[in-house]
C-alpha cells in the first residue's frame, strides 16, 4: 500500500521500524535512516532474522534539509516518519514540502539554543502544506499522541462539554541504574528542568520546576502499580488541546519520579551539568548536558534488564446532558513484554506504535486532509481500535478518586 521513510534509528525508531515491517500489508517498502548508519543496519538485521522482512538503511544528516530531499527523492516514500530529534522536524518539514511526501513525527520542535518547545514554528506551515496537497501530522507519539486521541474520543463519546482534563504519566517501571532517561537524555532533561505551566481559566499559570522545594505534587494510586508521587509538570500535547477541545477550563499534566531521580538531577542541575550553553574546557568548546547525554545509560539499551509498567491516561471531568461526571482512559505496557517482541523499554514501545499507526491510517487514506493536523483533530476512533490491535489495549472507568484542586 505504501513505502515510508522513518529517519532516527534510537529507542523509538527501532520501534516503528519493527512495528512497520509487521505490517507489510500497508508498509510495503521501509527504509530507516539515521545519522550513524551502523544503528540502521543493526535494526535492518533484527528484521531480516525476526520477520523475513528486508529493509533499505541510509545515512542521514536531517539536520540539512538537501540531505533529506535527496534521499526522499531517491526512496520515493509515501510518508516520512521523523523519530530523530525535534530539533531536525523544520528541517524534515522543509524536505517533505519540497518533494510532495506526507509527514509525521513525536515531538514538536524546540530550537537548540533555547529550550521552549511550542508548535508555533510547525503550524505556521499550516498554509504550505494545503498549498501542496499534503499532510503533516504532529505529535503522534503517546503524549503527546494517544492522550490526544483519548481527549478526541472523550469529547466525541462521553461529552457534550468536557470541563477539566488531568494526564496522568506513570513510569512505574526498575531499569537498575542509578540514575537514567527513558528517552533521549538531552531533550527528557531539558523538559523536565522547565518552570511549570498549566491551563486554566484562558491562560498559562506558572508554578515552580520540579526540582524545586515548592513545586507542587500529590500521591495518585495508578491501576495495576499503586500509589506514586506524581509532579505537576508542561507538556506539549497541552498547547493544542486548549485549542482544540471546546469549553475547557482547566488542563494539567502530571508525571511520576522517584525520589533517586529527582536527586540526581537536582545535583546535576546545580553543579552546572544541565547547563545548554557551551563551556570552554582545555581549548574545546563543551556543552554540559551533551557530555551528560554521552555519559549515560543509551535509553535504546535500558529494555533488556527493564521490569514494572507505565500507565499513562487521561481524567476527564465534564457534563452530558447536564450530568456531571468524571472518566479515566488509560493505557498500562509492561516492560519486559514490550523486550520481547521488539527488544525495546516500555517508554519507546508506547511511542513507536502510535506513530505507526498513524503513518498505517494516513497511507490507508482513514486519516486524510491536507494542512497540518494535530491528533486529536483527527477521528479516533480507528485509532483506538489500532491501539488494541497493534499493542497498546486501553481502559475506560468511571473515575471517583481524589485529584488536587488548586
Ligand atoms: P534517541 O536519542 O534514542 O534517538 C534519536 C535518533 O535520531 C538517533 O538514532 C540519532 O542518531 C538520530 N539523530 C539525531 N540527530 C540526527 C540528525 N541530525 N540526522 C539524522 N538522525 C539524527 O531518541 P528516542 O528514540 O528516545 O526519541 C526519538 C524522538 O521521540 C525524540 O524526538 C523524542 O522527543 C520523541 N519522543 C516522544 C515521545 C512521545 O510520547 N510523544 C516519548 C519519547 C520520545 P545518532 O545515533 O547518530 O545520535
Amino acid at each position: 500500500m505504501g513505502k515510508v521513510l522513518i529517519i532516527g534509528a534510537g529507542g523509538v525508531g527501532n520501534v516503528v521500524a519493527k512495528k512497520c515491517a509487521q505490517n507489510p500489508e500497508v508498509f510495503h517498502e521501509i527504509c530507516l535512516a539515521s545519522r550513524t548508519k551502523e544503528k540502521c543496519d543493526k535494526i535492518a538485521e533484527d528484521i531480516k532474522k525476526q520477520y523475513g522482512i528486508e529493509i533499505k538503511t541510509a545515512k542521514v544528516d536531517a539536520d540539512k534539509t538537501e540531505e533529506v530531499v535527496a534521499l526522499i527523492k531517491d526512496f520515493e516514500p509515501d510518508i516520512v516518519i521523523n523519530v530523530a530529534l525535534p530539533y531536525q522536524d523544520l528541517t524534515i518539514m522543509d524536505a517533505c514540502l519540497e518533494t510532495g511526501v506526507h509527514y509525521l513525527d513525536t515531538a514538536n520542535y524546540e530550537p537548540k539554543d533555547n529550550p521552549k518547545f511550542e508548535y508555533k514554528w510547525q503550524w505556521a506551515y499550516q498554509d504550505r502544506y494545503k498549498e501542496a496537497g499534503i499532510m503533516a501530522v504532529l505529535g503522534c507519539g503517546f503524549d503527546p499522541g494517544v492522550t490526544n486521541v483519548f481527549c478526541a474520543y472523550a469529547q466525541k463519546h462521553f461529552y457534550d462539554e468536557i470541563k477539566t482534563i488531568d494526564i496522568l504519566d506513570c513510569n512505574a517501571g526498575v531499569h537498575g541504574h542509578p540514575f537514567a532517561t527513558n528517552f533521549n537524555p538531552e531533550i527528557n532533561i531539558r523538559e523536565v528542568t522547565q518552570v511549570v505551566r498549566h491551563w486554566r481559566n484562558g491562560e498559562w499559570v506558572e508554578t515552580p520546576p520540579i526540582l524545586e522545594e515548592d513545586s507542587i505534587h500529590f500521591t495518585f494510586n495508578y491501576p495495576e502499580v499503586g500509589p506514586r508521587e506524581s509532579y505537576l509538570l508542561y507538556h506539549e500535547e497541552m498547547e493544542s488541546l486548549v485549542k482544540h477541545i471546546k469549553g475547557l477550563e482547566r488542563i494539567r499534566f502530571w508525571m511520576t519520579f522517584s525520589d533517586e531521580y529527582l536527586t540526581h538531577l537536582r545535583v546535576l542541575k546545580n553543579v552546572g551539568m544541565t547547563r545548554i550553553d557551551e563551556v570552554e574546557y582545555e581549548g574545546c568548546k563543551v556543552v554540559p548536558l551533551k557530555f551528560l547525554k554521552k555519559l549515560l545509560p543509551d535509553p535504546s539499551e535500558l529494555g533488556i534488564s527493564y521490569k514494572g509498567k507505565t500507565v499513562i491516561g487521561c481524567i476527564f471531568d465534564g457534563i452530558k446532558d447536564g450530568n456531571r461526571f468524571k472518566k479515566y482512559i488509560y493505557n498500562v505496557c509492561d516492560h519486559a513484554e514490550a523486550y520481547k517482541e521488539v527488544q525495546a523499554q516500555a517508554v519507546s514501545y508506547t511511542t513507536g506504535v502510535p506513530a505507526m499507526i498513524g503513518a498505517m491510517l494516513v497511507l490507508k487514506g482513514v486519516w486524510a486532509g491536507k494542512g497540518v493536523f494535530n491528533v486529536e483533530q483527527l477521528d479516533p476512533d480507528p485509532f483506538m481500535d489500532a491501539l488494541i490491535k497493534y499493542g497498546l489495549p486501553w481502559k475506560v472507568e468511571d473515575f471517583d478518586g481524589e485529584l488536587p484542586e488548586f
